[in-house]
């Protein structure tokens, strides 16, 4: 049986239609799933008996079940159960612009990055949309508040699971659904190239982020394994169309690890791979995990490596830190489950 909440707005019009029935009734079961945040079809009391009826045997209304919920100071952690016992994690963080919330995409990665903690559980299966939704769903019911940014760089490689990951954006993306507006949904991707370039054809403002962690191929191929097939030059190319193409923005995310990639050289080279390409660098000091090989880079260096990148007028952030208490780094969670 399918799950109702993996359904776009417009595949819900096809069933409609496909059963003879009106299609602005898919407006309703939205209005009921997602405004009123019914959780049976029993409660849609504005559509007939006979109809709840039938939609009850067509579809499922399962929820992720939420394991465990850990609170550190202005970020929980959430560890959800799928329906087949697999678990995967999310991560809430308040803002002073919002809310936002890290989704997971897969049930472990087979990217291979030499400091990921998620990447340790190699890849199980891909999460289905309705999956990634309900994290999102599950999250907005407990802290009572409404989502508004959405980041996938939760567990897993969202460009490997591309078709679910494109329904999961259209179905949170709707207006008479959860409402997410598309500015405000941020993909992040290690930089698979060829849905690089399929995701530049897609419509909407979704923002696109790209791991890159290394100014050069020597270092890269040492901790992302990706880069051996997608090498940097080719990855940066690629990037340069995707902007001329969209018109947008891309975001380049840098983990500091310490001793590794983080050198005054190694900021001079970042700078000029990106020089005048329409971009931001996210500077991430790395959470620390078990892997005694990656260590964080001390305050004073980052702000060195920072001030390198605005001399040379490359757009940089240095990531605000959330954590506190909580393990932070994304797979933790569910590695110490
Ligand atoms: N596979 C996607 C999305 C998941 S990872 C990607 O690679 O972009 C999300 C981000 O968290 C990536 O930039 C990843 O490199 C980073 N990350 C992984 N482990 C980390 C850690 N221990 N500390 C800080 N950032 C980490």
């Amino acid at each position: 049986m399918q799950n109702i909440y993996g359904l776009t707005l417009k595949e819900l019009e096809e069933y409609f239609l496909s059963i003879d029935e009106k299609p602005f009734r898919a407006s309703q079961i939205y209005d009921g799933l997602y405004k009123k945040r019914f959780t049976s079809f029993h409660q849609m009391t504005n559509i007939s008996k006979k109809l709840r009826e039938k939609l009850s045997e067509d579809f499922s209304l399962f929820k992720i079940k939420l394991l465990v919920k850990q609170e550190g100071v202005n970020v929980n952690k959430y560890l959800f159960e799928l329906e087949d016992g697999n678990k995967i994690e999310s991560v809430l963080m308040f803002h002073d612009y919002g809310i936002s919330i890290c989704v997971s995409s897969q049930v472990g990665c087979n990217m291979s990055c030499a400091f990921c903690e998620s990447g340790r559980l190699k890849k199980v299966r891909n999460l289905m949309a309705y999956e990634m939704v309900e994290q999102i769903l599950l999250i907005e019911d407990d802290i009572q508040k409404k989502i508004t940014h959405v980041v996938v760089m939760g567990i897993g490689e969202p460009f490997d699971n591309y078709d679910n990951l494109l329904h999961f954006i259209k179905i949170i993306n709707s207006g008479k659904g959860i409402d997410i507006g598309s500015r405000h949904i941020t993909v992040s991707t290690c930089g698979l190239i060829p849905e690089i370039k399929k995701f530049s054809c897609e419509e909407g403002q979704v923002n696109l982020a790209i791991s890159l962690h290394a100014p050069n191929n020597v270092i890269r191929n040492k901790i992302m394994k990706i880069n051996k097939v997608y090498p940097i030059e080719e990855l940066i190319e690629t990037v340069k169309e995707y902007i001329k193409k969209t018109n947008r923005r891309v975001t380049f995310e840098y983990i500091l690890l310490d001793g590794i990639n983080d050198s005054e050289k190694e900021a001079k080279e970042l700078a000029s791979l990106l020089q005048g390409i329409n971009c931001y660098v996210n500077l991430i000091p790395y959470n620390e995990t078990t892997n005694i090989n990656f260590r964080r880079t001390r305050k004073w260096k980052i702000l060195k490596f920072y001030d390198i990148l605005k001399t040379h007028k490359i757009n940089v952030t240095i990531r605000k830190e959330f954590g506190g208490n909580v393990s932070a780094a994304c797979g933790q969670l569910r590695a110490n489950n």
